[in-house]
């Protein structure tokens, strides 16, 4: 593995600041880690600096004004497919995240990594075209969708 440096940031300002201050272009979000350290393992991904998004407010599923659902770009994918709401109005979400990996792997998966992680493919195609930011996605209402 290449050596590299860790960030802890509390904001997202904090952590925009840490990504684009250093790093040499080669800084990467770190997240539940299930797929970039792996990659790092391997060489495949050699971040000179990694920001650890952990620590930010982000880890929420709530209601959206319009009726949809704001889901945290750190809420757990495991998190996710369990919520009440997320069970009850978007069945194809709950199913398609407990359709991928491992219980253990979907209780550190982040839904912000699902949305923006190339090989993530498999389940963020079921839904991430209602992604609206690398932060939080908006899952829309099940009559508009
Ligand atoms: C055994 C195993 C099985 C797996 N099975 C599946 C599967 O069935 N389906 C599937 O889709 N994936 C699978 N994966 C891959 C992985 O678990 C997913 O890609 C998961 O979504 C990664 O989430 P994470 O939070 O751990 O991401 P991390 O490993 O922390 O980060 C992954 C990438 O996303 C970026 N990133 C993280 N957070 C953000 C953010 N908020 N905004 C922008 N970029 C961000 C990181 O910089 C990095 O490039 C599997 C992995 C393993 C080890």
């Amino acid at each position: 593995m290449t050596p590299f440096t860790y960030v802890e940031v509390g904001s997202v300002k904090e952590a925009l600041e840490a990504f684009h201050g250093g790093g040499d272009g080669r800084s990467k979000w770190i997240a539940g880690g299930t797929n970039l350290v792996d990659l790092m393992k391997e060489n495949v991904e050699r971040p000179m600096r990694l920001i650890d998004l952990n620590a930010l407010d982000l880890h929420g599923i709530e209601p959206a004004a319009d009726g949809g659902l704001m889901l945290g770009a750190l809420a757990r994918n495991a998190a996710t497919a369990y919520n009440d709401t997320v069970r009850r109005r978007y069945p194809l979400l709950n199913a398609a995240l407990l359709a991928g990996a491992s219980p253990q792997i979907r209780n550190m998966a982040t839904n912000g990594a699902t949305c923006c992680n190339a090989p993530a493919a498999s389940i963020s195609t079921t839904w991430a075209r209602h992604a609206t930011s690398a932060s939080r996605a908006r899952v829309v209402p099940p009559s508009a969708a």
